[in-house]
């Protein structure tokens, strides 16, 4: 197509709607009809980016191949339509804000007023059609974070306003609503659906298409009593009824003609229809099971699951390729010692350790390592998580108590894990970790090679500290060698125990490269070694 399209997506009545699913479905259907699709997600909040929240806030930092820490909806978008998203794609109210700020100081307008409208309107439609304008895509889906009425989200959907005027028939609103079942009454109720597009309009924008979130099946009689009452046709009043996953729902929308009303409104031929072999082949495998394995997730956070939701995918993705469900067991680190490893982990076949900060939690994290290593259960630790095997490994195989990371204890006399160079002389926390794809050479004949089956790869990182090479020898030597290597700065990046059947530990974070199309290779391991694992208990 010669002119990108904008689809916006507001939300309506409730937070946690599932506006990110909806627009990863219509992004999906839309790339399956040959369309090239991105999408990107406006956060009203006045962080500059996720990467400084606490994941009990905001769940997740998801992290970009070019290293942009970005809300977690972003790895969604990734894995539905495996294609990498970047720092374009995630803007927060904050990163809109400091841009103005920073124009203002250099001089740039001009001796003007500096205010809401333009001056941030103006920044927010530049960021949206920046990535239309740059990377031409046939459309850009902008998803507006928090929910209509926000006093915060005003000027994003001022900006939309703006935009509709500009973009003409080239632009649709989505409005993604609840219809709420009252027990009581036995009824599905239309009205919160009817006041939050009343709140849209006192703000200027009449959306195009209404997807209502239902519990229940919503009939003809109460889509034409939608449409009657929000300015819109019955045809463009879709259902999105809930699905027992996530994965299900560009089926359910391609059902509902969600992709057919944006065409039809945007004056596009609906004639080729999408091709979703491959995403319904991958739902049936996932509905149909042939057995299950459990894994633990060892982190602290552990009661918020949106904390490691690019690590809970992973694994329906790495289980779906094993033909097997993998119930993850979610395990507060805190709860694991010594005397209590063998009960909660005895009875797994797999032991995953998370990623994470800060000391809370660890030393039940290097409990798990030590239980899975011992009994030869297959383990997996990302990031931090790698790092606990590394000190685990330190303290009990090479005797070298109290040995730490200095992130938790920095007069260790043993500093197997420690601040990487380039860490040393930062003081803000924000965005300035070690961030984005690097790449990494692994060594033949190791469980890492075995799962790439590459001896060249790159993986995301999101951290400050390494793996201390002052020790490696002693490593080595022990039987704790290191598979994969950065090849540029010698750091290390994958730790394995070739004398275990399956213990890796890695420093990046493979879990936000998994997608339905490509399951990752390590959890896809992983997973197989858990499966082959629960085969010889049962033995
Ligand atoms: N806290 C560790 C570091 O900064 C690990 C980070 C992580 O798990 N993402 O190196």
């Amino acid at each position: 197509m010669n002119t990108t399209k904008y689809i916006f997506v507001t939300g309506g009545v409730t937070s946690s709607l599932g506006k990110g699913i909806i627009s990863a479905s219509l992004a999906k259907l839309l790339q399956s009809r040959g369309f090239t699709v991105t999408i990107q997600k406006l956060d009203p909040y006045l962080n500059v980016d996720p990467g400084t929240l606490n994941p009990y806030e905001h769940g997740e930092c998801f992290v970009t191949e070019d290293g942009a820490e970005t809300d977690l909806d972003l790895g969604h978008y990734e894995r539905f339509l495996n294609v990498p998203t970047s720092q374009a794609n995630n803007v927060t109210t904050g990163r809109i804000y400091q841009a103005v700020i920073n124009k203002e100081r250099r001089g740039d307008y001009l001796g003007k007023t500096v205010q809401v409208i333009p001056h941030i309107t103006d920044e927010i439609k530049h960021r949206i059609k920046l990535l239309g304008n740059k990377f031409k895509y046939d459309f850009v889906i902008t998803e507006i974070g928090g929910t209509v009425g926000d006093i915060e989200s005003l000027p994003y959907i001022e900006a939309v306003r703006q935009l509709r005027w500009e973009l003409g028939k080239n632009c649709v609103v989505v409005h993604l609503t609840l219809v709420p079942y009252l027990k009581a009454s036995g009824e599905l109720k239309t009205k919160p659906t009817q006041h939050s597009v009343k709140l849209l309009l006192e703000n200027g924008v009449q959306p195009d298409i209404l997807v209502l979130r239902t519990e229940r099946p919503i009939n003809l009689e109460l889509r034409r009593k939608v449409a009657l009452f929000c300015n819109t046709d019955v045809s463009s009043v879709i259902e999105s009824i809930d699905v027992s996953t996530i994965y299900e729902v560009p089926l359910k929308m391609q059902e509902e003609k969600l992709d057919e009303a944006v065409l039809r409104k945007l004056g596009i031929s609906t004639e080729i229809e999408p091709d979703l072999k491959s995403w319904s082949s991958f739902v049936k495998k996932l509905k149909n099971p042939k057995s299950s394995v459990k894994i633990a997730l060892v982190g602290k956070y552990v009661e918020l699951p949106d904390a490691y939701k690019s690590i809970s995918e992973a694994f329906i993705h790495g289980g779906a390729a094993n033909n097997v469900k993998v119930e993850l067991q979610w395990i507060h680190s805190e709860k694991i010692t010594a005397s209590t490893a063998s009960q909660i982990l005895g009875t797994l076949d797999g032991v995953m350790v998370a990623p994470g900060f800060g000391h809370r939690g660890i030393e039940g994290k290097i409990q798990a390592v030590k239980f899975a290593r011992e009994n030869k259960i297959p383990f997996l630790g990302i990031c931090l998580g790698m790092q606990c095997a590394v000190i685990e490994y330190a303290r009990n195989v090479l005797n070298m108590t109290d040995a730490d990371s200095t992130e938790f204890h920095n007069a260790t006399p043993y500093k197997v894990i420690d601040l990487m160079e380039e860490q040393k002389g930062i003081t803000d926390k924000g965005g300035t970790m070690r961030l984005g794809a690097y790449p990494c050479d692994i060594k033949p004949d190791t469980n890492a090679f075995k799962v790439y089956n590459s001896a060249h790869i790159t993986e995301r990182h999101r951290h400050r500290y390494e793996f201390n090479n002052e020790y490696l020898s002693k490593f080595e030597t022990a039987g704790m060698k290191a598979t994969g290597i950065n090849p540029e700065t010698g750091l290390v990046e994958i730790v394995e125990i070739p004398n275990h059947p399956w213990f890796v530990g890695v420093q990046f974070h493979p879990e936000y490269k998994s997608t339905v199309i490509n399951p990752h290779p390590v959890f896809v391991g992983f997973v197989k070694a858990a499966v082959e694992y629960a085969g010889l208990n049962k033995k």
